[in-house]
């Protein structure tokens, strides 16, 4: 675990609400709640407080808890906060971090983006070892209004935190939802100047996956099921692809560690990178992931150094800032 630990990482695929510790979480509980807390033993958040291991049914409620917990201006503050300084603790030193803006009871849309903004723009003087980026996200399950007014909000708030919103998520539960009704806000946060990492072919729906690469992305979230023709077409494209192993292995969208379509991707010279999705939820960090690639796959530490600096490519950030990524992991691998 240490060379992982050590290894200067990238992380391109992580939502903020995914990515409470159990550590943030009982924080933020306690700042919403108090000390005083009433539960059975039996509850998820009883096991989350006494480091008991969760079923997964119970890790996948954390996005509820996560969602309540972070539904004032100070505890979204905290948590972002927390998420960040995770990752650099993790020795990531390069975050594009996503999350859906949401108006809560205590919060505008326009509010809670700010502050994410807020303390990601803070970030690069408290953390300076870590440079961290933000996607919004679009939560299909949300509809086109909301859809909308988050591209909207990002076209202003863009100018106001100019360089800190590189690109545009979609994510969310798709069932039920069309790709097509998406297109026109996505389109209008494109011709803005926002990149396209969108989750596609999380499902097997080999139509929606045409569709989508008919309207282009720069990064292809998760792609488990892309297949056949559509593969071929990310090939000749060299779309890069957000592989997150342990999220899709405990969601049961990939049987096994070893069928990951990871190793497929990187034996046929796909670009691809190791994300976490959601660590907090699923228990994992960015070294993990990576040790769990390295030993599935027999991968060497070298071949493990080259897809970090691979994955620079795959960033949004700018040349200054790739080249800077660039010169750390070269430095590691010279120090070694
Ligand atoms: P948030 O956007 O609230 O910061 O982060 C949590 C949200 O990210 C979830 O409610 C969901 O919309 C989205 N999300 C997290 N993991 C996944 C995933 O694996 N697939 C999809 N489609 N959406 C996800």
């Amino acid at each position: 675990m240490d060379f992982y630990r050590k290894l200067p990482k990238i992380e391109l695929h992580a939502h903020l609400n995914g990515s409470l510790s159990n550590a943030t979480l009982a924080e933020l509980r306690e700042h919403k709640y108090g000390k005083e807390v009433q539960l059975g033993t039996n509850d998820g958040f009883y096991k989350i407080l006494n480091g008991e291991t969760l079923s997964l049914e119970e890790c996948f409620k954390k996005f509820h808890y996560a969602h309540d917990l972070t539904d004032r201006r100070e505890a979204l503050e905290l948590a972002t906060q927390r998420v960040i300084e995770d990752f650099a603790r993790d020795n990531v030193i390069y975050l594009e971090l996503r999350t859906t803006p949401k108006s809560t009871a205590h919060m505008p849309k326009r509010e809670y983006l700010s502050t994410v903004l807020d303390v990601i723009r803070k970030s690069s003087e408290l953390h300076p070892e870590i440079v961290v980026k933000l996607l919004p996200s679009i939560d299909r399950s949300k509809g086109i209004v909301e859809a909308e007014e988050s591209v909207g909000l990002a076209i202003e708030l863009d100018a106001l935190y100019p360089g800190l919103m590189v690109g545009f998520d979609l994510s969310g539960n798709p069932f039920g939802t069309k790709f097509a009704d998406f297109v026109p806000a996505l389109q209008r946060a494109r011709s803005h100047g926002f990149r396209m990492a969108l989750h596609c072919g999380e499902f097997d729906d080999v139509q929606e996956v045409k569709e989508m690469f008919d309207f282009g992305m720069d990064r292809i979230g998760h792609g488990t099921f892309i297949e056949g023709e559509n593969l071929e077409f990310a090939k000749k494209s060299r779309i890069p692809f957000e592989c997150c192993p342990t999220s899709n292995v405990k969601c049961k969208t990939v049987p096994s560690y070893e069928e990951h379509h990871f190793y497929k991707l990187l034996k046929m010279k796909q670009p691809v990178c190791v994300c976490t999705d959601d660590f907090g939820v699923f228990e994992t960090s960015l070294s993990q992931e990576l040790e769990i690639c390295a030993k599935t796959f027999n991968l060497s530490d070298d071949e493990m150094i080259e897809l970090q600096q691979n994955t620079i490519e795959y960033t949004f950030a700018n040349d200054q800032e790739k080249h800077k990524l660039r010169e750390t992991l070269r430095k590691f691998k010279e120090s070694r």
